[in-house]
């Protein structure tokens, strides 16, 4: 083939552009002859090693001195450049690289090439379908039209829990599996959605594949091969699972679509899973169903002026009833923790062998110890902040003071440092303390019984989970009924489908709505609505109790009415008032360094940068909520922006020298604090 069209190999050398993952920038150049296309992967050098890359632009046009060569090919059409497409939008809309995008995108070193294994479910069983309601029918109809179509379109379900929205998904995915399309559920967190897979599973079977938290970096490298091989038709997995590459996409369904666990916090590239499904979506022609009985604010928006269509659940299944709610104004209560009310609550539901789930989103067993003498309260070393106590659960294990910010931990100690007179009181009320209240009111009721009083209750928050699988303990001993209730922070909030809970106790409102952020309201709305839910979703009617300092805060009325819609127009006066989204976009930078002085300087200096852009209001730059963490010092910058801002014109951000300042990123944060 030497000279076929008569030139010879030196001139038919191409360059072409190679996204290289954990890098810091989008592509490198570099030279081949090798026939290459977009989304292929190779090998490139770079910095005296060998390095996976996908090559992104082909027919470069560049002169560029010391262009390298590619060393082999490794694997034809590795991605889609419809996927490519998606990752080099996510790396423009969170201002990062694409580089970074990649790691992010990818299992760690998936792309050394692995074989993968076909992980075997048991058949799908024969089980009963439920006819659907007509509301159900109607939603699937209208999803089923548009998948038809072939068309990008989005639909906000909206309905209450236990509406039936999952049977709605069940009914679209067997279907699109009978036209031999593919579905990706995405879930906020595997295990403590331990039904919604079950169900999926039961239907489905071996078609069926879940990203689980528990699985091994080897597994989630097979898995992503056997899901990139077509194996699976439903893959269900959480915020990382939209990077995926699946073949004949027909759907994205995105359950519970208003939970925070979307939203990556930690890593560079901070993206909202939700927000990518829909731009996914738009690329590849599909349908995004997003399910919410609390949607996130601006979902609900986007449904209001068209860009979604809303698709109601108005009612529970059966016409089963929504739990009675009910008000406990915690002033009136002289400063116990459990008011009358909420105790014989729990004694009705353990007299009657019933359940109940009680909610408090704060661990340990006091949030603060205070010397009662000088006022001294223990405080975090490094980041200043109360040290939570957490109680040794028996004799062998030490009590220990831990900060929840930044995991440092000491030996409790009994008497105060400081002035060294007193006792340190304990002030507030964790989890583990509420479990020892809740533990004495069942000890002290009287009736006859055989198994150990203790055993009643279980605590489900980070403390008791640190092992793997143990949520799934937890949670099953809880639906075998060998406890009758299930305390906890926001574990518990997730959609559990408890037939016997009849009473759901919140123990404090307040701990959410006290944050200083603008969703504030709209979070404690959305957990005390969810957490209520739970209640009330067998035959028996349910019963929920709201404890709190501030009875009047329309976050807590509505809730109580349980009223989604009055709350939204509520809640858009204020959105509107101070021009938050949906009416703008939010960008939040935060910088953050050892040195104080250095810090301000630099965060002051990226204030003036950001004053040369048009069109944009930056704020700040302000002390964060927690201003100093692990001996960081932490301020942040708040860019409002209009919907339409581009944001390639922050990228600079991301290249100018700081004086080793940490910078980050955050578009369209979830906490802005
Ligand atoms: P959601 O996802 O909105 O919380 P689910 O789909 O889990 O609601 O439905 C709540 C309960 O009602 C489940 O136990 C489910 O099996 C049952 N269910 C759903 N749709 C129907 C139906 N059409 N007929 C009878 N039962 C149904
Ligand atoms: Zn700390």
């Amino acid at each position: 083939m030497f000279g076929y069209f008569g030139y010879n190999l030196q001139e038919i050398k191409m360059l072409v552009d190679v996204a290289i993952p954990n890098t810091k920038f989008d592509y490198l150049t570099y030279e081949t002859d090798l026939d290459l296309h977009i989304g292929d992967l190779v090998l490139v050098p770079l910095k005296k090693k060998s390095k996976y890359g996908i090559v992104v632009a082909t027919n470069v046009k560049r002169e560029l001195p010391g262009i390298k060569k590619i060393q082999r090919l490794v694997e034809k059409s590795f991605i889609s450049p419809k996927l490519l497409s998606l990752y080099k939008w996510i790396s423009s809309y969170y201002v990062s690289y694409l580089g970074e995008v990649l790691k992010q995108a990818f299992p760690p070193k998936v792309l050394k090439r692995y074989e993968y294994i076909k992980k075997e479910y048991e058949k799908p069983q024969k089980i009963m379908e439920p006819a659907p309601t007509y509301q159900q029918s109607n939603a699937i109809n209208r999803i089923l039209y548009w998948i038809r179509r072939n068309t990008f379109k989005v639909f906000l379900l909206f309905g209450i829990t236990g509406s039936g929205k999952t049977e709605v998904y069940l009914k679209v995915v067997a279907e699109i599996l009978n036209q031999g399309g593919r579905a990706l559920i995405l879930v906020p967190e595997i295990s403590m959605t331990p039904l919604l897979l079950k169900r999926f599973t039961e239907r489905f079977g071996k078609d069926t594949v879940a990203i689980h938290s528990a699985l091994t970096e080897k597994e989630r490298r097979q898995t992503w091969y056997a899901i990139k091989n077509g194996v699976y038709k439903v893959i269900i997995g959480p915020r990382s699972a939209i990077f995926l590459p699946i073949t004949d996409l027909k759907i994205i369904i995105v359950d519970e679509e208003h939970d925070h666990s979307y939203k990556e916090h930690q890593m560079v590239v901070k993206y909202n899973a939700r927000d990518v499904a829909i731009v996914r979506a738009k690329m590849e022609n599909i349908v995004v169903v997003l399910g919410s009985a609390t949607p996130q604010i601006e979902s609900y928006y986007n449904a209001g002026i068209g860009k979604y269509e809303l698709l109601v659940l108005k009612e529970r299944i059966d016409s089963r009833p929504l739990p009675s709610v009910e008000i406990v104004d915690l002033k009136q209560e002289g400063g116990k923790f459990i008011s009358q009310k909420f105790e014989t609550a729990i004694e009705e539901v353990i007299e009657k062998n019933e359940q109940a789930i009680l909610f408090l989103n704060r661990r340990g067993f006091a949030p603060s110890l205070l010397c009662p003498n000088c006022g001294y309260v223990v405080r975090c070393p490094y980041c200043k902040l109360p040290l939570v106590y957490h109680r040794g659960i028996d004799r062998e294990s030490v009590s220990v003071l831990s900060c929840h910010t930044c995991d440092y931990k000491t030996d409790y100690f009994k008497n105060c440092p400081k002035c060294g007179k007193s006792t340190l009181l304990y002030r507030g009320a964790g989890t583990q303390r509420i479990e020892e209240i809740v533990k004495k009111i069942i000890k002290s009721l009287n009736y006859n019984d055989k198994q150990d009083r203790d055993s009643l209750i279980l605590r489900l928050d980070r403390d008791t989970v640190r092992k793997r699988g143990e949520a799934e303990k937890i949670l099953k001993k809880f639906e075998e009924q060998k406890a009758k209730i299930l305390l906890g922070t926001q574990l518990v909030t997730k959609g559990f489908d408890f037939p016997n809970v009849t009473f759901v106790g919140i123990v404090n409102a307040d701990t959410i709505l006290n944050l200083p952020d603008f969703r504030g309201s709209e979070r404690t709305f959305q957990i005390l609505t969810q957490v209520a839910g739970r209640a009330g979703r067998g035959d028996k009617p349910g019963r929920v109790l709201i404890q709190t300092y501030h009875p009047q805060q329309y976050s807590i009325l509505f809730s109580q009415v349980q009223n989604y819609p009055k709350f939204y127009a509520q809640e858009m006066k204020l959105r509107k008032e101070l021009n938050f989204p949906p009416f703008s976009r939010l960008i939040l930078i935060r910088l953050s360094d050892k040195d104080e002085e250095v810090l301000w300087n630099e965060a002051k200096q990226i204030y003036k940068l950001l004053g040369d852009i048009g069109g944009i209001k930056i704020f700040g730059p302000n002390q964060s909520f927690y201003y100093k963490i692990r001996n960081n010092y932490r301020v942040y910058i708040l860019i409002k922006a209009p919907i339409k801002f581009e944001h390639r014109k922050l990228k600079f951000l991301r290249q100018i020298k700081l004086n080793k300042v940490k910078l980050e990123i955050d578009v369209d944060p979830i906490d802005v604090f």
